[in-house]
């Protein structure tokens, strides 16, 4: 492993996790991909195992961790083969929970950040509304006060998790118009008044469930509140960074495998007398892909060792991000291309690839956004 970043005790933990992933998961995901859905007790058996928090403080019963730990479970996770999967999980531990780890009060942590840790509890992030995707800041799913409690009113949609999580980390509007308005608020689902309207089909990350929700006069109590009124914009803008971050971790390990899968295909077919991978044009072809990816791992690496010594790098994972989005599409497409007839079937795993790729230039920012912050932070925006 890269000794720059990755320590001996980062090593242990990426093998003990590594075979958790192949013994465990990587045998079902064909099944769980098929049936749209992987059983709750995978969350459970993680979080016994202690590999939902690794990251996480001791207090609140993770591991201890810096970020290497998290960027060895995003790669290894992409073992099991199943991006939705991997999608589910990373909400679990790197998008609906690190801003409770960051801004929550003892209470609070340990009535949602605990149990997600453990895995007893299911999380989901709850920020896009039907009217309200990429522009945070128009979201209008409301938070009014009364007494002791908010009610809230409003949708959301595309929920990862959100047919069974357990709790939501949901934005609210609780001011006025703008990103000066916006609230985070935890949300148990078992609220009255909360529904799950319907789970939505999707091209891709079948194993995954993405929920549209709505709230009707749903009355929590105003303890629920993540850090400051008002302040919510800026804590997503935040708690965004790990979850961009580790996007772009978790493209470049499926980008990887991606290659590596599509060259053994290419030793094994042959055509013309000679395996494929033979033919000039392709060898060139997965070099300039593996040359690319190198980059987009260094520049990926690069963000994480900021975000790990906790230095401003909405930069550098915007770029990641964008870079490893696009990327890994182009990997995925030029492998499933490398397959002939063969890569567009479901009898290699590289149409399922090449779906689940999609999503990641989309999810958690388009790449368009991304361009719009790295444009404003090199001051030509
Ligand atoms: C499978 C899946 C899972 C998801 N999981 C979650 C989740 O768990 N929680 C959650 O809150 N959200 C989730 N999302 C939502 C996701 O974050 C949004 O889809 C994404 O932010 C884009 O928002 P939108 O779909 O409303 O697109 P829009 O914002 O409507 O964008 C449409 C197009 O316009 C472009 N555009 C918008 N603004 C600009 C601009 N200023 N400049 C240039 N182009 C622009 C976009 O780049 C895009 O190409 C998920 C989405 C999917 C598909």
């Amino acid at each position: 492993m890269l000794q720059t970043f990755f320590r001996e005790e980062h090593d242990i933990f990426r093998k003990s996790f590594r075979d958790f992933v192949e013994k465990e998961l990587a045998p079902h995901t064909d099944e769980w991909e098929r049936k749209e859905e992987f059983p709750r007790e995978v969350f459970q058996r993680m979080g016994k195992l202690g590999f939902l928090g690794v990251g996480f403080p001791e207090d609140v019963g993770g591991g201890g961790g810096d970020y290497w730990y998290n960027v060895v479970y995003g790669e290894e996770l992409r073992r099991s083969r199943s991006a939705g999967l991997n999608m589910s999980l990373m909400v679990q531990t790197d998008m609906a929970t690190p801003v409770i780890a960051a801004l929550g009060t003892r209470e609070q942590k340990d009535e949602f950040l605990a149990p997600a840790i453990r895995g007893e509890k299911i999380a989901a992030l709850g920020i896009s509304e039907p009217n309200a995707g990429s522009d945070v800041a128009s979201i209008i799913t409301t938070a009014r006060k009364d007494g002791g409690d908010y009610i809230i009113n409003g949708a959301k949609t595309w929920i990862t998790n959100g047919t069974r999580a357990d709790f939501i980390t949901l934005a609210v509007r609780t001011g006025g118009a703008g990103y000066g308005g916006v609230s985070l608020i935890l949300f148990p689902t078992d609220t009255p008044g909360f529904k799950v309207n319907r789970k939505i089909k999707k091209i891709g990350n079948h194993a995954s469930d993405t929920a549209e929700l709505s709230f009707e006069d749903c009355r929590v109590p105003a303890r629920y509140l993540l850090g400051e009124e008002n302040m919510g914009f800026y804590y997503i803008m935040m708690n965004f960074q790990g979850e961009r971050l580790i996007a772009a971790v978790a493209a470049v390990a499926g980008s990887q495998h991606c290659i590596d899968d599509a060259l053994q295909y290419g030793r094994d077919r042959a055509a013309f007398g000679r395996p494929i991978i033979k033919f000039q044009v392709w060898r060139h072809t997965f070099v300039d892909l593996l040359t690319e990816l190198e980059a987009g791992r260094w520049l990926t690496y690069r963000a994480c060792d900021l975000f790990n010594r906790k230095q401003d790098a909405v930069k550098e994972i915007s770029m990641a991000k964008l870079y490893m989005g696009e990327l890994v599409n182009k990997i995925a497409d030029r492998c499933l291309q490398f397959h002939g007839g063969y890569g567009y079937t479901d009898e290699f795993i590289i149409s399922r690839v090449w779906r689940d790729s999609r999503l990641i230039t989309i999810g958690g920012g388009t790449s368009e956004i991304m361009k719009e912050i790295i444009s404003k932070r090199v001051g030509i925006g």
